[in-house]
């Protein structure tokens, strides 16, 4: 079994994206990361970016509206983000307090300038095959550590656990472009689906992007499949010092003695994913600096 290093991984996409940077003479990359209220989780994710985006040499505008901002003046603040020359790239951190249609704010993000890949045109772009477009960063995260692990999914039936607008469905529509890499064959499960285990069971490259503790359990693995776990969640643990530990959407011990290739948790998909958003900024710089 070979363990899919999503740290390592992840350091290699900074440092090519750090030296890519580097090359740039005059203005840098610009990310504005809007983040309302202040959720500890989103306190550090942000924070995370902050610090990630200063290593590659882009630079990041940070923007903390208070917890009480209406929908309205949400929106009128990216506006303002969207008509900012010097802004490539829009992060607004999820979640969002209860006033503000998460969708539509998404929807509101110039298309160029959408990094986290959520807004309509987008998505959209994933299901034509068009490279011009933004990746959200979790799925586009889990492509690259498969195509960096060598797995080509051509030929292979790829199942995936989950149909969120922010996993399932997008790396479903992913794995099944016709492309390099791509071409898999693919079939998404949800807690509609009524003989979960036996299709998984035939999976080639099973995607777990459940929310559910060690749902997978070895008994719905093929031998030799490659596994990827999107999957974080919060056990509780009294052996552990902050109470609780970390578990993926796979039961790591038991399945990896039959996998071929399987990402941990941590260190799996999730360091991917602030990778995978400065590479969509830079991105963005190019393509808004080539139109
Ligand atoms: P989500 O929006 O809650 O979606 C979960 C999906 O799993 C839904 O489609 C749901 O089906 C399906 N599901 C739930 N219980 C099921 C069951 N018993 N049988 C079959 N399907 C079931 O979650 P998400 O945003 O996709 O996130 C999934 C997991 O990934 C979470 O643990 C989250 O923390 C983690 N995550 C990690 C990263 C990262 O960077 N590593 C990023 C994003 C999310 P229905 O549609 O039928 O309800």
């Amino acid at each position: 079994m070979k363990l899919i290093d999503g740290n390592q991984i992840a350091t290699d996409i900074i440092a090519e994206l750090k030296a890519e940077v580097s090359t740039i003479s005059g203005r840098k990359p610009c990310i504005a990361l809007i983040r309302v209220g202040e959720d500890p989780a989103s306190v550090s994710y942000v924070r995370k970016k902050e610090k990630t985006a200063a290593e590659i040499g882009i630079k990041s505008q940070i923007i903390l509206p208070p917890i009480t901002i209406s929908h309205e003046e949400l929106a009128a603040l990216i506006e303002e983000q969207n008509n900012d020359d010097t802004v490539d790239g829009i992060l607004i951190q999820s979640p969002m307090p209860k006033q503000i249609n998460e969708l539509l704010i998404f929807r509101g993000i110039s298309p160029d300038k959408d990094v986290d890949g959520l807004g309509t045109m987008n998505i959209g772009k994933i299901a034509q095959d068009d490279e011009t477009g933004f990746i959200s960063c979790t799925p586009a995260g889990i492509m690259a550590l498969l195509a960096r692990s060598d797995v080509d999914l051509k030929g292979k039936h790829v199942v995936v656990i989950g149909r969120s607008l922010l996993v399932g469905k997008p790396v479903a529509l992913l794995a099944l472009q016709k492309k390099a890499g791509a071409n898999g064959t693919v079939t998404v499960c949800h807690s509609g689906t009524s003989n979960l285990p036996e299709i998984a069971r035939h999976a080639d490259v099973l995607i777990a992007a459940i929310g559910r503790p060690e749902f997978v359990t070895k008994d719905m693995v093929k031998p030799g499949a490659v596994i990827i776990d999107v999957g974080i969640n919060r056990v509780d643990d009294d052996t552990k010092k902050r109470g609780y530990r970390l578990a993926g959407d796979v039961d790591f011990s038991a399945v990896s003695e039959i996998a071929s290739q399987i990402t941990p948790v941590p260190g799996g998909v999730g360091p991917m994913t602030v990778a995978m958003l400065m590479k969509n900024t830079v991105k963005a710089y190019h393509q808004r600096n080539a139109s």
